[in-house]
């Protein structure tokens, strides 16, 4: 077992039993996955605030069924799920629900991750880190492997939609310890990439770290 990046925090008692919060620091433009077992909760924290994470949830039992964004769009009706709502997957059953978030709460749910083809488009040169790349590295250390990316819950990036339907790409607003938490509604392996676009701005004042906490 990695021993890096990752802390045991003392345990909370709760209802008589003792339950411990496993935090795993997300160096910047990295990724790393954790496994958050159905009832659960797992928070993304923005360290240093400004900083996107590409999220992504995976059924334990069969990493073919995944967090879907169109599906859980159509789920809920709307851009992104309010506090209560439930992501779902590509089976169209609940994997995450948003429990809590104390960022301005400008998160997007329709840019795809970067990937190396991304990249190229930029002019950046061969082998710049991408979200999609992170994915398969992170799913690697657990064992897992997937065909191929789905699209991600892209935390604290802002995408607004204008009237003509007009997408903006804005710099994160979310501020240092900013953090979004979600349940998980089924054994999951929950993945979070630290996006390391430094090219296009997303990222405000340039790439940080995101912790990923299950609690
Ligand atoms: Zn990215």
């Amino acid at each position: 077992m990695k021993l890096y990046g990752q802390a045991r925090i003392a345990g909370a008692v709760l209802g008589g039993m003792s339950q411990t919060t496993t935090r795993v620091v997300v160096p910047a433009g990295e990724g790393r996955a954790v496994r958050v077992p159905a009832g659960r909760r797992v928070r993304v924290i923005d360290l240093d605030g400004g900083q996107v994470g590409d999220l992504f949830a995976f059924a334990a039992e069969d990493v073919r069924e995944h967090l879907s964004a169109s599906h859980t769009r159509a789920a809920v009706g709307r851009l992104f799920p309010r506090i209560g709502e439930a992501f779902v997957t590509n089976r169209r059953r609940p994997i995450l629900t948003l429990v809590a978030d104390t960022s301005p709460g400008r998160h997007d749910m329709l840019i795809a991750a970067c990937d190396p083809a991304r990249y190229a488009e930029l002019g950046a040169p061969p082998g710049h880190a991408s979200c999609a790349v992170n994915l398969e590295r992170a799913l690697a250390e657990l064992g897992l492997a997937v065909e191929t990316t789905p699209q991600p819950v892209n935390v604290f990036m802002d995408v607004p939609v204008g009237p003509d339907g007009e997408l903006g790409s804005l710099p994160s607003p979310s501020r240092p310890g900013d953090s979004i938490t979600f349940e998980a509604a089924m054994d999951c392996v929950v993945a979070l990439s630290a996006c390391p676009q430094d090219i296009t701005g997303i990222n405000a004042g340039g790439l940080s770290p995101l912790a990923l906490e299950v609690l």
